[in-house]
């Protein structure tokens, strides 16, 4: 097999064999194919594209570069959620311990984030003392005690993915949808749920812009699943304004525990439920129903015990940012944009989020927003409040917020959380 072959045959619009797939991407992961190469193969893909085929078999070749993890029977069915990234996303908080708290149980291995997303891994880091590395026995051990496991994804696992991301990140090739759909798709599939339910964001905040490529997004990923028999849905939802009313690593956890305990802003619980009510379909739990279960504080008591079998304390205060400014509405009217982009790239700025791999986050730092999108507020009325550890960062985030806020005479835009579902 030669590199330079399966090259050419994808910038000439050809078909890559399956031996050509698994040759290529076994031969990168052990270095016998070049960055360069690699990066010329990936922008020929993100170019001319990837067939249903070729993509379920660049997943396979992405799952076999690795081990696939052996969790056994953990006594429930496991079922896990993947988002594909916005701004206050914190839902996996509240879900994994919600799902869990239904019936089921969650191996929700999860990454850090990188630009304007925020990243599961560093909210949780927040609470002090939670460990995010667990070996495989203890994954197993926790999901068969507790129900719910959200910890760092383990070495072993798809490590073709974590080069190549790494790779496309640097050569403009992230927003091809075969190269995007494999990297989700080999990871879940590797991890061993027995059935996902992806939450693909469309909007200013996500990767997706628009309604028809989220949906070739989540129609490639639910045909992967099926091509591997993982059962797989898949739910178009908003991300042109930010989930809830908190942006930043802590800020999102206390919101996630308001919306453990009964209540949190409407948003935030609309999207939890219905997303745990699709991936207990998938596991076949279909006599308890999530809206109660949440209002009822069995899911905050598992919260607790999922936090507490990785070291946190979960009665433990969050850190609190050093220096707290409020953003004011300019005059009287109706909030009519609250871009998720622009209060995205604020609070990164701010210090929440990182723009290299080797970046620290700041716990505390992030924006809390204090009124919804549609509210009426008055002049000088605080719309945003700015956190951060590092003042010097504040006049970034104003200038991110520039243009992504807007108080005009109304109405505000209409918002429909969830769009529309791909089921196979
Ligand atoms: N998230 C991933 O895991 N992979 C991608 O390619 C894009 C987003």
């Amino acid at each position: 097999m030669n590199t330079i072959d399966v090259i050419t045959a994808k910038r000439d619009g050809g078909r890559l064999s399956d031996e050509q797939v698994d040759w290529v991407v076994a031969a990168y992961t052990r270095g016998d194919v070049a960055d360069e190469q690699m990066a010329a193969l990936a922008m020929a893909i993100l170019l001319n594209g990837m067939d249903d085929g070729e993509t379920a078999r660049w997943t396979q070749a992405m799952i076999d570069s690795g081990e696939v993890l052996a969790l056994g029977d953990v006594g429930r069915p496991l079922v896990d959620k993947h988002s594909t990234g916005g701004v206050g996303d914190k839902i996996t908080l509240p879900l994994a311990p919600l799902v869990a708290a239904c019936g089921a149980a969650v191996p929700q291995l999860s990454g850090r984030g990188l630009g304007h997303t925020g990243g599961t891994l560093d909210k949780l880091e927040s609470i002090p003392g939670w460990r995010a590395a667990l070996s495989e026995a203890e994954i197993a051990a926790q999901l068969a005690d507790v129900g719910a496991v959200i910890c760092a994804t383990t070495p072993s696992l798809a490590p073709a993915d974590r080069k190549l991301y790494a790779l496309r990140d640097v050569t403009g090739t992230v927003e091809s949808i075969p190269l995007i759909a494999s990297s989700i798709m080999s990871k879940k599939i590797a991890e061993g749920t027995d059935g996902l339910v992806l939450d693909v964001k469309v909007g200013s905040g996500a990767f997706m812009k628009t309604p028809e490529r989220a949906r070739a997004l989540a129609e490639t990923m639910v045909a992967i699943g099926g091509a591997h028999g993982l059962a797989t849905t898949a739910l178009l939802t908003d991300m042109s304004v930010p989930l809830g009313r908190a942006v930043g690593n802590a800020l999102e956890v206390a919101e996630s525990v308001d919306v453990l305990r009964g209540g949190g802003p409407t948003d935030v619980v609309e999207l939890t439920v219905a997303l745990a009510r699709e991936m207990l379909a998938l596991a076949a739990i279909t006599d308890v129903d999530p809206a109660q279960v949440l209002a009822s504080g069995a899911a905050y008591r598992v919260w607790e015990r999922m936090i507490a079998a990785q070291g946190g304390d979960p009665s433990a205060s969050l850190p609190v940012a050093a220096h707290v400014e409020e953003v004011a509405a300019d005059r009287s009217g109706v909030l009519t944009r609250l871009d998720a982009l622009a209060v995205g790239v604020a609070a990164w700025r701010l210090g929440a989020g990182r723009a290299r791999k080797e970046d620290a986050v700041q716990a505390a730092a992030g924006v809390r927003l204090l009124v919804d999108v549609g509210d009426e507020v008055a002049a000088g009325q605080p719309l945003l409040e700015l956190h951060t550890d590092t003042p010097d960062a504040v006049a970034g985030a104003r200038a991110a917020l520039d243009g992504g806020v807007r108080v005009a005479d109304g109405p505000g835009p209409e918002r429909t959380l969830v769009n529309e579902i791909v089921r196979p």
